[in-house]
């Protein structure tokens, strides 16, 4: 749907003064630097660490933005896709005014940073096999409700849900619509990256910190059109990915290679998990997964989770979350993680 993002953000950001650094005064790189109070010296040799980084890490950009066939002006780069997320609420939602749509169960994160940025959640379930309900999320909707969050594929169900749903939402629900593809490298289905061009409302997140294994580096990428990428620019902190993790992932990116071995490998080893899990008694259902884990239902969640963890096998509970009653939601380790579950999960399965 088209958009006015003007009149979807806050008021008081029409005319907001960003905060220009010294580094937005002067680009170039050689020079006798004195603008931005650093330390001559700092204090490990043969870093650089001394100097803040690019705040607009454009050397990272025009890499990814060529992996990902999309133009740098259509990234930003967060400090995780958490701050993306709260970046989102600050820049469009009125708190104790406007609202936003979830759809539980679902990641956390969205929840959270609606509550601290004291902002109303409209709730609409998925259906008990976890794809969305379009109309009654359309019904849900009002005219404060600025964003729709969708997890494809789902975290903690581990589906993705069904392209035509995602698309239909795009083509009508007037505000912004995210979708949060921080699994999509496990998923068969097509990223959608692609549509940008196609839906000026479309956000579309991903990580570097699930099928690139740099979790700790806390890289979280949004995708946009260039206006809503400059929303978030203009709001965020000036230096929010430090240059060692600027360094760090563009030294990465020529592995791409190696991670889509890897990622074939993860899908391997969850084929091979929900196989065995399959032959086990106390077993009572695998949800079917896109994703880097596998929901499990057991006759007893609680005993089966505090039995693990005697064994020193550590999943996640998602007993108490809708429609994920007995579940347990289990990440796809190693081989040898794997094993290690299993042994574990049969010992308790006999007492
Ligand atoms: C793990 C995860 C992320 C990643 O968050 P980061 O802050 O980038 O590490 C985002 N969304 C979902 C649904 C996740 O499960």
């Amino acid at each position: 749907m088209k958009v006015d993002l003007a009149s979807l953000l806050r008021p008081h950001l029409l005319t907001l003064k960003p905060y220009t650094s010294a580094r937005d005064e002067y680009s170039g790189s050689e020079g006798v630097f004195l603008d931005a109070n650093e330390n001559p010296f700092g204090s490990i040799t043969q870093a650089n660490y001394n100097r803040y980084p690019d705040p607009y890490q454009s050397a990272l950009k025009s890499e990814i933005a060529q992996i990902k066939g999309c133009a740098p002006t259509q990234i930003f780069l967060g400090n995780g896709s958490d701050e993306a997320i709260d970046l989102l609420f600050r820049a469009f939602c009125n708190p104790g005014k406007d609202n936003v749509i979830l759809l539980p169960p679902t990641y956390g994160m969205y929840g959270v940073s609606a509550s601290i940025n004291n902002v109303e959640i409209r709730n609409v379930a998925l259906t008990p096999d976890f794809q969305l309900q379009p109309e009654k999320i359309l019904a849900a909707a009002d005219t404060q409700t600025k964003i729709l969050f969708i997890c494809s594929p789902n975290n903690p169900s581990g589906n993705a849900a069904k392209r035509e749903d995602i698309q239909y939402l795009l083509e009508n629900f007037s505000g912004i619509v995210v979708v949060d593809e921080a699994y999509i490298d496990f998923s068969s289905e097509p990223s959608l990256i692609h549509e940008l061009d196609q839906y000026p409302n479309l956000l579309v997140m991903q990580t570097f910190s699930k099928a690139w294994g740099l979790a700790s580096l806390r890289l979280g990428m949004a995708f946009a059109s260039p206006e809503l990428i400059a929303i978030l620019n203009q709001i965020k902190p000036p230096y929010n990915i430090s240059g060692l993790t600027q360094e760090t992932v563009l030294a990465a990116l020529p592995n791409k290679g190696k991670v889509e071995e890897l990622i074939q490998k993860i899908k391997e080893e969850r084929t091979f998990l929900k196989q065995e899990l399959e032959k086990l008694p106390a077993v009572l259902k695998i949800h079917p997964s896109d994703a880097n884990f596998l929901l499990v239902q057991v006759p007893d969640a609680n005993r089966f989770y505090e039995g693990l963890i005697e064994e020193k096998v550590i999943v996640r509970n998602r007993s108490t979350v809708l429609h994920c009653e007995g579940c347990l939601r289990i990440t796809v380790g190693t081989q040898d993680e794997t094993l290690a579950l299993l042994q574990a999960f049969k010992k308790i399965a006999t007492y």
